[in-house]
Parts: structure tokens; sequence; C-alpha cells
């Protein structure tokens, strides 16, 4: 039963359907992969599929285009795969149940995959094609972005001819990405020196903040539930004496924390001033950050008497001088592109332990040496506090180009065809061109796409007549020579 077999143009459908019937989600590809495998084997063309299931199909030059350079084609097959509580699809077994409303096509119940399903069904529609004209190309599929990209980081390309590169991952239709950042998570690991007293216990909780994604909405000026309760401990420290006993805020790294809370020893006698302090900085901060929280809290809570072991006041003062001199936030804007943010640190996840504690941050930059410096700014400020860092997941940025050709002919042929500049612009997240580019050094990306909305969700959409218009530009891009 093909649901979309009416669409235009047909074998893009047609092929978008036969992926849908395939269960894909990230980390179950053995079948997705095993179908592009045999696609490429039927039709006699070069392929590779390696131990991480991506896949490298090569087309040769069509007649004519011998001399013209050779271009990679590139998508990634895994998708996101969320249903919604009452839908019975098993995902990891069945197809998808594929629907058309108005301009629409989505999946009744479940995530579509149309990220990034319809790269892929591109890839194939041409490859499977006699009638379209194209430079060799170089297929690049990959697998495992939605969960750190972790077939690109496998990939070997270095069989390849191609030094550009349209990835077809971005989700509207009109702009053309032209940067992405580059990654990293650190940890700091400072180390404390605990003891046991008995005494009055207090909780702080900073809570009531928008948090947010730390790539997309870093530039939002959010409060940092971390770095504020770091504040805070500051400021009470300054007019009287405290020990942290417990410490702990945010979720993940790249996750703007909404909350975070302290435990603290407060002396008897300075009890009263205490709880009237925490309110005269709940004010002070209600009044800075008056636009951008409206619904921030600092609350104290009396626990009563305890008896805990806790941060000596050496590792008290040594912890607190840390968060306030741990950098955060906006680091760097681009000039190339207006309003982007070029460098950015996210602090995430605080946690304290028997012997050190542990804040994790997550690093963002499109500008690779940027991204280091940071890196060794959070060492520095470590090693002064006694600390160290570790680095996970380092991934790498794609460094806007003022002289990308290829792009060039993009913003020229997508002019020519619908009368419109598109928009150039940049993300300030991970796509997979940043590792493509440090695997073929100088490879020139654009990442563009049909109109997807709401993807990721049960109610992600991918536009019929858009991904109509978008097959019509990849022929014409490769039509130039
Ligand atoms: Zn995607």
């Amino acid at each position: 039963m093909q649901i979309l077999k009416e669409l235009q143009p047909a074998k893009v459908f047609q092929y978008f359907e036969e992926i849908c019937n395939i269960p894909h989600g990230s980390g179950n590809l053995d079948g997705i992969s095993s179908y592009l495998e045999q696609f490429a084997k039927e039709r006699g063309l070069f392929h590779v599929r390696d131990y991480a299931n991506n896949i490298i199909i090569v087309k040769e030059a069509t007649q004519g285009y011998e001399e013209v350079e050779p271009i990679i084609l590139q998508g990634h097959m895994d998708m996101v795969t969320v249903k919604k509580v009452d839908c019975e699809i098993d995902l990891e077994k069945e197809p998808l149940k594929l629907k058309i409303d108005g301009d629409f096509i989505y999946a009744e119940g479940t995530s579509l995959g149309g990220d990034d399903g319809i790269a892929v069904a591109y890839i194939l529609a041409i490859m499977d094609s006699d009638d379209i004209a194209h430079p060799r190309i170089e297929a690049v599929i990959t697998t495992d972005e939605e969960i750190g990209m972790e077939g690109a980081t496998a990939i070997d390309l270095s069989m390849l001819k191609a030094k550009r590169m349209m990835n077809i991952d971005s989700e509207e239709e009109g702009i053309l990405l032209a940067s992405c950042a580059g990654g990293a998570r650190i940890d700091c690991n400072i180390p404390i020196v605990r003891e046991e007293k008995a005494g009055i216990f207090y909780k702080i909780k900073v809570g009531g903040l928008l948090g947010g994604h730390s790539g997309v909405e870093i530039n939002k000026e959010r409060g940092n539930a971390i770095k504020m309760l770091g504040r805070v401990l500051y400021m009470i420290s300054k007019e009287m004496p405290i020990q942290i006993a417990d410490l702990s805020g945010g979720e993940k790294d790249n996750a703007i924390p909404r909350e975070a809370e302290a435990v603290v020893l407060v002396e008897n006698t300075q009890e009263k001033r205490f709880v009237e302090f925490v309110k005269k900085i709940e004010e002070i901060l209600k009044n800075e950050y008056n636009t951008k929280e409206k619904e921030l809290y600092l609350i104290s809570v009396r626990l009563g008497n305890q008896n805990k072991r806790i941060l000596k006041q050496e590792s008290t003062k040594r912890v607190i001088d840390f968060l306030m001199v741990l950098p955060n936030g906006i680091m760097a804007m681009s000039i190339d592109i207006a309003g982007l943010v070029e460098t950015s640190l996210n602090v995430g996840i605080l946690k304290l332990e028997e012997n050190e504690m542990i804040a994790s941050s997550a690093i963002r930059s499109s500008i690779e040496s940027a991204k280091k410096y940071i890196m060794e700014q959070m060492e520095v400020v470590s090693s002064l506090a006694g600390g160290s860092i570790s680095v996970h997941g380092d991934y790498p940025g794609w460094q806007y180009d003022p002289d990308s050709k290829l792009r060039a002919t993009m913003l020229q042929v997508y002019e020519e065809m619908f009368g419109i500049k598109p928009k150039v612009e940049a993300i300030h997240a991970g796509l997979e061109c940043g590792i493509m580019i440090s695997k073929i050094p100088g490879l020139d990306c654009v990442s563009f796409g049909p109109n997807i909305y709401d993807i990721h969700t049960t109610e992600e959409r991918l536009s019929i007549s858009s991904t109509e218009r978008m097959w019509n530009y990849i022929l014409e891009v490769l039509k130039r020579k």
C-alpha cells in the first residue's frame, strides 16, 4: 500500500516511503543500512558500508560532466523516534503510519523522520536516475547523528575526491547555513576537605528560571542557577561565616540550569540576619533580572539542628570563589554573521561529592582555537582553585568561509529560480559539517533542506511543495558547471 504514490517528485516520495517502512531510530540502523547497501549493489554503484553502518555510494559523472568538480551529498539515516502516549506502534520493529494532510506529510502518533529521511530520499532518487545531469556524486549517509554524530565521527572519508559538500540536514527553506559550532564538555574538579560539625543548617534554593538550550538560547541572557547560587553564597559569606554541606544544580551540561541549591551551616547568633539577608539578595536579583526572569526566586528553608560532614572553611571559600569566577554565557559574537554567537559556555551541572566539587560545562564555538582558549581558561581557573579539568565529547566546528564557491553558486541558483535571495545563516549548535571538514581539510560546505516543522516531536511535518522546490533546486545546482 503506497500512501505517497500520487506525490511529486515521484521517486523522492517513493524512496521516502520505503525508508519510513524500515524502522530507523538512532541505534537501530542495521536494517536501513542493509537496505542502502542493497540499493547500491543492485545498481552496480561503488559503495562502502563501514563498521558503524555508515554508507558511502559513488555515482560517476554523467556525460559532459566528467571535468566538473565532484560533490558530496550528505545526510544522516537515523531519526529521533518519539510517539504519543496512546500510540501502539513499536518503533523498533514497525513501519511508520504515513498520512497526508494538505501540503504536509506526517506520521500518525509518531515522529516522521523527515529529519533526515528526506535527505536520504533525495540522494537515492538521484543515484537511481539516468536523466539527471551531474558531476561525480559521492553520497555520504551517516549514522547516529541524533545521539552525538557518532557515524560522522567514525567514518573514513579518505577515498573521496570531492572538496565540496551539500549537507541536506536543515529544516528551513530559503536559509543556507554557512557555519556551525563545535563543542566539548568540560568537567572542573575542585578538591574539598570535610569536617564533622553540628549546628543549624539552612537550605538555600535559586529557582523559577527559564533555562533553555545551551546553544540556541544562550543569547537570551537568561539566568544560570548555578552561577547565581555561587554569587548568593559569596554575598552571604561576605556578611557572615557560613560553611557548605551540600551543593547541587542543573541536569544536563547542554541545558541552562533552572534550579540550584546549597545546604549551609549558619551560626546560631546569625540566623535572623541570615534569613533577612537572603530576602534582600532575592530583591537584588529580581531587580537585576527584572524582565528576563519573571519567576525567579531565592528561598531559605530552615533544616534545624543537625550533625553533618561539611566543607571546612577553607574549602567553602575555595568553592565559592571558584563559582564566582567560573566563566559562563556568551564569550564572543560573530562579526561575519549578525546575531550569531561565536563562542559560548554553559555551566550546566553542579555536584558535590565526598572529596570534590564537580562543575560540568558545555563549550561551543565555530572557531576551533577560540574553543581551545575557553578550555584553557577553565583549566587555569580550576588550577587556581587547586583542581583540574577533564574534557569529553570534543567535536569540531565549521568556521564561516567568506569565499565559499559552493555557497555563491547556491545563492545565485536560488535567486534565479525563486526570485528571492536566500538568507545565509549560521547556528550555534552542532552539525555534521564540522566533523566532515575536520576529515577533508578545506571542504566547502552548505547546509540546507526543505521545510520540516516540529522535528523530534510527534507533530513533525514535512512540506510536500517545499520538498519539490528543493528537489528542483538540488538538480539545478548539480547541473551548474
Ligand atoms: Zn538532522
